[in-house]
């Protein structure tokens, strides 16, 4: 629920909070709230009180003053009653200067005529109907030019900033009806930073004062149509402009004496009047607002309102106001469906506008933007079927009561099994495929297969002492999870989990529970938390119950097919089969359930084209009809994965291992991105926390011993917090040794002037140093000390510790650069006789990597494999062994041996890396 005023961070009003009037008072107040602000009307002169002591601002309705040198002459110029309310308006906006005029768009005007013809405007692409009017009219009269661009993304205004000639950037943020939010703070700067003369203006009329002051961050002008909530009754238009630059004040106040378009002393006595009760409608308002939102998105409507935890943009706007507003749209896939649901309510009115205290309804596309042309409305996302509501003061109960009553109405939803639930629909079902055409329906958006692969990690040291605030070094491991993707043409996308009991899964496209689904639009970055009801529907309608699938594979299919759908944009949803494999143990503490969550993040973002990646330079021949198959490349040099890539990557990643573990640290899959090794600091100690890569760090022989003993890491965690309860100095004293190692070993690895075997023997005693205090803290297991015995002993003498929770788990051996391949052979030997796993890896090394077929995959030319199809997958012309799956590599992918399959892999082609 949004903030109340009380809670609010304290604006930076200019005006001071009165001196206590008893002098025996001498305790400092606190400055006043937002509320209580806009509640006390102050006199805009200090020194002239009104002569009887009136307690409502008096109305001037006059047009001169007598006398010659006074503070008023004539009311075009200024009237008291006006000065009242723009000194008020200065005052809770945090601005300087304040002006009120005859309407909100008289506002804008205002400001546009501190243009100059050939000058430019960035605007968004997105603003009130009216302000593109006005542009329009600037542009055709006034030789002005306007750049439309997408301003929900900051950097989109970059190409258009034109320093000498960018003379003004007009935002708005949230936008109506679709509320997408632009970063102010982030424009503003970007405006500064290029084009310091250009002024950042912003219209704020779907927030008021109340919910959002531009000016503190980095706009120089703010205009509100005043006609909404600041007044809040409907009954006068107004607007209001603010600024805290002297200069444009000036030559805005200059302006408005010349046009003559200043408010009249009436609306502004009714305007001033009304914004005193600001604070109190909005927070009923917009409190009201959550409520609906919330019904509406739980009934499966597409919600748009910033108050929801999908919001595109929400953390922005979290971040620049302190509320959501009241006003929000939903979509019902029908048009006439909702024309039917805006015709039902009795209590919402319809009608353009909003602000008002009462609550409104309309359709945008049929009403307040019919003026826009349907191409234009569509190029810009606006659906036909969109409903905009508008909410006031009056009972929540009634207005949900009322909004749910025409929602009956109209067929929307129906009331079964003691719940609202929504009807199906259907015929816009069947409109929407059609409109949307090939988009919508389940074909692959690529030809090609695409392989993927990402490695696991080793926590090097601080396992379990991160946990109270040390220091963590974990680094990449050799031992990898592939994914491979291939296209079908059935409308079905499946997963074969191989190394987990070899299970396999396909859904119908069209079937999965896509009314849950409010997909994150492509660039805007998934929110904090998952979106719980996406994930109870695909429980509920997707997937058989979790007792019911083989271990571990109900949240991995779960993780998938989360992103397959909240990365669904612009109607894509490509059909594919996704075969899984990994050479790392999987639930041995190595991340294997990250390195996953790379695979599926990196196959999906690019099979949903939300990545690219850099050109593939031209096929030295090109591939002709008889050698369909025959496709080389040169390559010109080694190209390697963007950064912005892997940043996409990582955050997708992060989202599928919250799915898989609920809470993770990100650790494991920055990991499993970047490679390499990183030190990692749990925030809440009171220290710098959070990640850092370790630069320079020299990619090392382990062994990586599976004691094949199960863990129960919360058991450990739990245990070593009950000793740290317990013997807190004895723990403590472990914690502190622990650091020293983690630090050590950091500045060991980072520096490149410390030769190898100097690191090298180093880091073997901080291996034997940190396994004694794991010891001591009690998260050792007698199969791991077993391992250790065996790999110090003669002739080995090699360091070795748990590696990760413990606890039976893996431990890492450190095997030096001379180590004789033969004794490593014996050693291993011994080791697997004894029931262990282990596994030569080097750790350390690339993270991320991707392959496409098409342009690196090699194919054995003297296999004599027949073309290989992934089978039940026809092509377009419904053949199964179409030309574009002839060089298939899926069949040998599921069947290469574990052993074999980091060696397979690397041979198919080159790799692109991180
Ligand atoms: N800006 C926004 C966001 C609006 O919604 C409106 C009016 O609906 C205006 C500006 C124009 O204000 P007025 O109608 O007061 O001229």
């Amino acid at each position: 629920m949004a903030a109340t005023s009380s809670q609010k961070k304290a604006p930076a009003y200019d005006l001071p909070t009165p001196e206590p009037e008893s002098p025996s008072l001498t305790r400092p107040r606190q400055p006043y709230r937002f509320s209580t602000l806009c509640a006390t009307v102050d006199s805009p002169d200090a020194d002239h009180k009104d002569q009887h002591g009136s307690s409502s601002v008096p109305i001037y309705q006059t047009a001169t003053f007598k006398g010659v040198g006074g503070q008023y002459d004539y009311t075009r110029s200024g009237n008291p009653t006006r000065s009242h309310l723009e000194h008020h308006i200065a005052k809770i906006s945090s601005a300087a200067h304040a002006f009120a005029v005859s309407s909100g768009m008289a506002a804008l005007d205002v400001i546009t005529r501190l243009l100059k013809p050939g000058c430019e405007i960035i605007a968004g692409d997105d603003l009130y109907g009216g302000t593109n009017r006005l542009l329009t009219y600037l542009r055709t009269h006034m030789g002005v030019t306007v750049h439309h661009v997408d301003t929900t993304k900051a950097e989109s205004v970059i190409p258009y900033l034109h320093p000498g000639k960018t003379a003004m950037v007009l935002l708005e943020s949230p936008t109506n009806p679709l509320l997408k939010i632009v970063d102010i703070a982030g424009i503003s700067s970007l405006v500064k930073e290029k084009c310091e003369d250009a002024v950042v203006v912003v219209d704020n009329t779907m927030m008021s004062p109340y919910l959002q002051r531009p000016l503190e961050h980095g706009a120089d002008i703010v205009y509100d149509s005043a006609t909404k909530y600041l007044s809040g009754h409907h009954d006068l238009m107004a607007g209001v402009i603010t600024c805290n630059r002297d200069d444009l004040a000036k030559e805005m106040a200059f302006i408005i004496n010349s046009v003559g378009n200043a408010l009249t002393p009436f609306d502004s006595f009714l305007l001033l009047r009304g914004t005193k009760t600001l604070a109190i409608r909005m927070d009923r308002q917009q409190s009201t607002a959550m409520l609906v939102a919330q019904m509406l998105s739980k009934l499966g409507f597409v919600t748009h309102y910033p108050g929801l935890p999908n919001h595109p943009g929400k953390e922005i706007h979290d971040r620049i106001s302190d509320g959501y507003g009241a006003v929000l749209s939903f979509e019902t896939g029908d048009k006439e469906l909702s024309e039917r649901i805006v015709a039902a309510t009795r209590l919402w009115g319809i009608s353009v506008s909003f602000g008002c205290v009462n609550s409104l309804i309309s359709m945008p596309c049929v009403m307040s933007h019919a003026s826009i042309d349907p191409a234009t409305r569509a190029a810009r996302g606006l659906p036909e079927d969109l409903i905009r509501l508008c909410v006031g003061i009056e009972d929540p109960a009634d207005l949900l009561d009322d909004l749910r009553h025409a929602l009956i109405e109209a067929g929307a939803i129906t009331f079964a099994a003691n719940n609202y639930i929504r009807i199906p629909n259907p015929i816009s079902r069947a409109v929407e495929k059609l409109a949307l055409g090939e988009a919508r329906t389940a074909r692959p958006l690529d030809h090609r297969e695409w392989f993927v692969s990402a490695p696991g990690k080793v926590i090097l040291f601080g396992e379990h002492a991160v946990v109270h605030g040390v220091t963590a070094v974990a680094a990449s491991v050799d031992l990898r999870c592939y994914g491979l993707t291939s296209p079908r043409y059935d409308g079905k996308v499946s997963v074969h989990f191989a190394d987990i009991n070899n299970y396999k899964h396909e859904w119908e496209i069209d079937e999965l529970p896509w009314d849950a689904v409010v997909p994150i639009p492509n660039g805007e970055v998934h929110p904090d938390t998952l979106d719980q009801r996406v994930i109870d529907a695909i429980k509920a309608r997707a997937l058989p119950p979790e007792d019911k699938m083989p271990p571990k594979t109900h949240a991995a299919a779960i993780a998938f097919l989360y992103l397959y759908m909240m990365m669904t944009s612009a109607g894509s949803r490509p059909s594919f089969h996704f075969v899984c494999r990994s050479s790392l143990p999987i639930g041995a503490g190595l991340g294997s359930s990250a390195s996953f969550s790379v695979c599926i993040a990196t196959a999906l973002l690019i099979l949903h084209g939300r990545i690219e990646l850099p050109a593939v330079p031209p096929p030295s021949r090109e591939p002709t009809d008889n050698e369909p198959g025959h496709i080389h490349v040169s390559h010109g040099g080694r190209r390697a994965i963007p950064p912005d890539i892997a940043d996409e990557t990582n955050r997708w990643a992060f989202v599928a291992e919250k799915v898989l573990h609920g809470n993770p640290s990100g650790v494991d899959n920055s990991v499993a991105v970047f490679g390499g090794a990183l030190a990692y600091v749990r925030p809440g100690f009171g220290k710098r926390s959070g990640m850092d890569q370790i630069q320079g760090f020299k990619s090392l022989r382990f062994l990586l011993i599976d004691s094949k003993v199960p863990r129960d890491t919360k058991a450990l965690v739990a245990g070593v917090a009950r000793k740290k309860a317990a013997e807190p100095e004895h723990v403590g004293r472990l914690l502190d040794a622990i650091q020293v190692i983690s630090n050590e070993a950091r500045r060991a690895l980072a520096d490149p002037e410390v030769p190898r075997n100097v690191l090298l023997a180093g880091l073997s005693s901080l291996i034997d140093e940190n396994h004694v205090h794991l010891a001591s803290l009690g998260v050792s297991h007698p199969s791991l000390e077993v391992i250790r015995a065996k790999t110090a002993g003669a002739p080995y003498r090699l360091s070795t510790k748990l590696t990760g929770a413990g606890g039976g788990g893996c431990a890492i051996t450190l095997v030096p650069d001379e180590f004789a391949h033969e004794k490593l052979q014996s050693l291993i030997k011994s080791l697997e006789s004894a029931g262990y796993q282990p596994y030569v890896t080097s750790v350390g090394g690339s993270g991320l990597g991707i392959l496409s077929p098409y342009d690196d995959i090699v194919i054995d030319e003297d296999d004599d494999t027949p073309p290989l199809s992934p089978p039940m997958t026809p092509d377009l012309n419904g053949e199964v062994d179409g030309p574009a799956l002839r060089r298939s590599i899926r069949r040998h992918f599921e069947t290469v041996s574990t052993v074999e399959l980091p060696k397979w892999a690397s041979a198919r082609g080159k790799w692109l890396y991180v």
